[in-house]
């Protein structure tokens, strides 16, 4: 796998979202600003890419590993693929691993008609449905979660596409934002705590849907609102719109590292500005774990408004003390010698006129292995910091995501290893501290933490989990799993 993420991969020292969805009903040109919605969406995965439409007649799809620049910039790409419906897909792997076979949108002819789905989070009970389905002679096609999805769709007793959907989103625990289409047209969902994003946008007559709002800016959309958390947008080709809420009202548990790092921060979320929450996390930071120093540095780029927050709050400039190189690969061979943090250092490197002598606190939105964060302080010595002071936008990541977020296992993550003090020693810093989980709800808006009934998914912080993680079973961590009220799915 070749990874040209500039968006802070470090390596695997970070937690990645692995999907981003885009889809429109009604554009003459739909699998173009499928296309270019998805290349907005670039960062929430890179290994994968694929597009679907339906000009009314016909389904077409095409698929492709890499980037959507990769895969969509040429013409011809675009004319195979014609029609007034289309959604695509853009994916770091999650369950099922990389392979061509496991791209979205996934496609299938079932009975009532094709189907083809692009699904962002994970379903954390697909293995033990799976097992049922295979038991009963489901053949899959790949070892996705989401072609769960369409078995159980395909197997569903009740009459419509519709309904059979609704039947099955109550089958399935964990998190889901979906956009469907069938020969009747598009279908948009978010699960019933909504722990994904999805929002809803018109274009002219057209009907936009994408994983983030900045992909609505990029193709001209104008922003309508968010799906609701267990709402079920259904979208006819005449462009008519009925919303559904099979599950009734919910409490809502939306992803707060939405907020903290996957989301672009020219993003609208929850209807907050990600970037000025950034901002807000480091105003908490600075205002919780003060430090004595004579500058505020972010590690590039998911840093940058937290470290312009606490710089504002705590009076201590801001400066670029770590300058970011815009063309990183992970194709080169490491020279033997001389070359220590050499493959850190082609990524990020010291600005080293800056740094000389100063006492620098450097602001960075997670921990996750401490590997990279071990050799930036490093980097920040070398180049002849006097003491370094680490601050970090989010609490302590402590637990695994098993919501379609790519994290290492619990006992390779630093915070569930160690101490905060262990930390410190770990990554050689002057100094260690976090966020608190209440200051990061205060940046959200929240007066704190509701902890009998939390407003966000918190979990890789607090443990507290929100689903049944069914496919854990035994291994199962603590969780909280809210009650969900679904409603039987009604036979037309
Ligand atoms: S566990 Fe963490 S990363 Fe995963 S959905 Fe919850 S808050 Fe987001």
């Amino acid at each position: 796998m070749i990874t040209t993420n500039p968006f802070e991969d470090r390596d695997g020292d970070k937690l990645r979202e692995e999907c981003g969805i885009f889809g429109v009903l009604g554009a003459r040109d739909a699998a173009a600003m499928t296309a270019l919605g998805l290349h907005a969406l670039q960062h929430r995965g890179q290994e994968a890419v694929g597009i679907t439409s339906f000009d009314g007649q016909e389904f077409f799809s095409r698929r492709g590993i890499g980037h959507v620049a990769q895969n969509f910039s040429s013409g011809q790409a675009i004319a195979e693929l014609p029609g007034m419906m289309a959604a695509g897909h853009v994916r770091y792997s999650t369950t099922g691993g990389s392979g061509l076979r496991n791209v979205q949108p996934l496609f299938a002819d079932l009975a009532a008609g094709g189907f083809a789905i692009a699904h962002n989070g994970n379903i954390s009970n697909a293995m033990f449905l799976k097992r049922d389905l295979v038991q009963k002679g489901a053949i899959f096609q790949s070892t996705s979660d989401t072609e769960v999805i369409i078995h159980l769709v395909a197997t569903s007793r009740y009459p419509t596409l519709l309904d059979r959907f609704v039947d099955v989103l109550r089958l399935v625990e964990g998190a889901y934002s979906l956009i469907c289409m069938t020969p009747e047209g598009m279908i948009a969902c978010r699960d019933p705590l909504g722990i994904r994003p999805l929002v809803m946008g018109k274009l002219g007559d057209a009907v936009v849907f994408a994983s983030e709002s900045v992909a609505l800016d990029v193709v001209g959309a104008d922003m309508v609102r968010e799906v609701e958390p267990g709402e079920l947008v259904q979208v006819a080709l005449d462009g008519s719109i009925q919303t559904h809420r099979p599950f009734g009202d919910t409490p809502q548990r939306p992803c707060i590292f939405e907020h903290v790092y996957f989301s672009r921060p020219d993003s609208i979320l929850g209807g907050r500005s990600v970037y000025e929450v950034r901002k807000a996390i480091g105003t908490q930071l600075a205002l919780e774990n003060p430090a004595d120093a004579d500058l505020v540095i972010p590690v590039p780029d998911s840093g940058v408004p937290a470290a312009l927050g606490y710089a504002q709050q705590s009076g201590i400039p801001f400066e670029l003390g770590i300058i970011r190189s815009h063309y990183v690969g992970r194709t080169f061979i490491q020279p033997s010698d001389g070359a220590r943090n050499a493959d850190v250092k082609r990524k990020h490197n010291a600005n080293r006129a800056l740094v000389a002598g100063k006492r620098i606190v450097l602001i960075d939105d997670s921990i996750v292995r401490g590997t990279t964060s071990l050799k930036i302080v490093q980097m920040m010595r070398e180049a002849g910091a006097r003491e370094v002071h680490f601050r970090v936008a989010s609490p302590p990541t402590e637990h695994s995501c098993f919501y379609g977020v790519d994290t290492p296992e619990r006992s390779k993550l630093l915070a569930a290893r160690m101490d905060i003090a262990a930390m410190a020693e770990f990554i050689q810093a002057d100094s260690l501290a976090f966020v608190s989980i209440d200051g990061l709800y205060r940046a959200v808006g929240e007066v704190q933490r509701n902890s009998t009934c939390p407003q966000y998914c918190d979990a890789c912080f607090t443990g507290d989990y929100p689903t049944r993680l069914t496919d854990m079973g035994d291994r199962a961590p603590g969780c909280s799993p809210v009650k969900l009220k679904a409603k039987p799915a009604k036979v037309a």
